[in-house]
């Protein structure tokens, strides 16, 4: 478990910076993009409208080499979730919001924000356990979901009544050495071995996995598909009480708080993937995405 006394924690700063909007001709698709001041790590809402009685395809929206899904979320009105991470860079964010013949350009600011930071010394030549082929692909063919149905409504519950022990997004030096490819995927909740983990959101068990099957840093895991691309994993667990293909509803317990896995300590993690990406929890706790 991460000692947060220890970690050296820098700040987070929010710079808020305005959104560019395109101007829409006369009956192009209407488009609003929220928060309107993302910063890394965010979550970005795309939200589409068309023309009442405009049939026709379902919008998609291209940004830089991947396309994005949107989805009817009411009547002629669609919702894609686009994820940002610490990994990037922050700046302006050009795409395309694409249903049939129109196209719309549209570009937004996405904020820088700085991260905790977390330095590790290893000893020379410890390089720690390794994850398994098996839990690697699993977690992977998990991440990749993109159930059509959206499950969850409204904002996310806390899956644990710890206090919060790590934060998304913390960044790491391992000797000294910045680890440009880590970042914390997730939330840490340091509830007690046993306590309930519950689901967040409603939602379908996709993926259960067990230390004796191979999850060796993940530990026993549950993930849950939110639908629309968007997915949970809890981390560590001493107990599983879900099976794969169970509906849950927000609240119900899935297991329970544990030290499996690659652990220095019990805790649970949580993770929030949208397309495969983990994005800050935080703005789907509060405000949420409906
Ligand atoms: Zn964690």
């Amino acid at each position: 478990m991460i000692s947060f006394l220890s970690l050296g924690l820098v700040g987070i700063v929010a710079i808020a910076l305005p959104i560019t909007f395109s101007t829409p001709a006369v009956g192009a698709l209407q488009v609003r993009v929220s928060p309107t001041n993302p910063k890394l790590g965010d979550t970005i809402a795309v939200a589409i409208e068309q023309q009442p009685g405009t049939t026709g395809s379902t919008p998609t929206i291209k940004l830089q080499d991947k396309t994005y899904p949107a989805f009817e979320i009411a009547p002629n009105r669609f919702r894609a979730m686009l994820p940002t991470t610490p990994l990037e860079q922050p700046g302006v964010r050009r795409f395309q919001v694409i249903a049939g013949d129109q196209v719309r350009n549209m570009a937004v600011k996405v904020g820088n924000r700085s991260f905790p930071i977390q330095r590790i010394n290893l000893p020379p030549g410890k390089s720690g356990i390794s994850a398994t082929q098996y839990e690697l692909d699993r977690v992977a063919a998990f991440k990749k979901l993109v159930t059509p149905q959206k499950y969850w409504n409204g904002a996310f519950a806390r899956p644990n009544k710890g206090r919060i022990s790590a934060i998304y997004g913390v960044r790491r030096y391992y000797n000294g050495k910045f680890a440009k490819d880590y970042y914390h995927r997730g939330v840490d909740y340091a509830g007690g071995v046993g306590s309930p983990v519950v689901a967040p959101a409603s939602g379908r068990v996709a993926l259960v996995g067990t230390v004796s099957q191979g999850f060796r840093i993940h530990g026993n895991i549950v993930g849950i598909d939110h639908g629309q691309g968007v997915t949970s994993a809890f981390l560590h667990l001493s107990r599983i009480d879900v099976k794969e293909g169970d509906m849950v509803k927000p609240g119900q317990v899935i297991g329970a708080v544990g030290a499996t896995g690659a652990v220095t300590g019990p805790h649970l993690h949580w993770g929030l993937y949208v397309h495969g990406e983990a994005v800050d929890p935080v703005p789907w706790r509060e405000q949420g995405f409906n």
